[in-house]
């Protein structure tokens, strides 16, 4: 097989408009969802710096649970928080 040089590649995604990824709530296909003990929670905000899709937002020096909409379920929050106040569960053992 010929190998292409960047010139003759065919242009992949292209991105035109900033802030796109908004529109697609992609948080439909997650196993696990984070739920946040806030009794334990001593609002260090690691989690929300540690999630990848930034659905962990911060008000006034103090975490939000996560936005649904876009959590994967990852539980990168959960494995970062440094007292265990997120625990991953079954979607389908939680209350929706
Ligand atoms: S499970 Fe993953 S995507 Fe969802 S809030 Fe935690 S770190 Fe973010
Ligand atoms: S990492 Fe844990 S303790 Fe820190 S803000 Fe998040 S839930 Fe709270």
């Amino acid at each position: 097989m010929k190998k292409l040089t960047s010139k003759e590649m065919p242009i992949g995604g292209v991105i035109d408009e900033k802030a796109s990824s908004l529109e697609y709530k992609t948080g439909a296909w997650k196993s696990y969802k984070p739920i946040r003990d806030k009794k334990k929670c001593i609002n260090c905000l690691l989690c929300a710096v540690y999630c990848p899709e930034n659905c962990i937002k911060v008000k006034e020096g103090k975490v939000q649970d996560a936005d649904l909409s876009y959590c994967k379920g990852c539980g990168i929050c959960a494995t970062e928080c440094p007292v265990k106040a997120i625990e991953m569960k079954k979607l389908e053992e939680c209350d929706l």
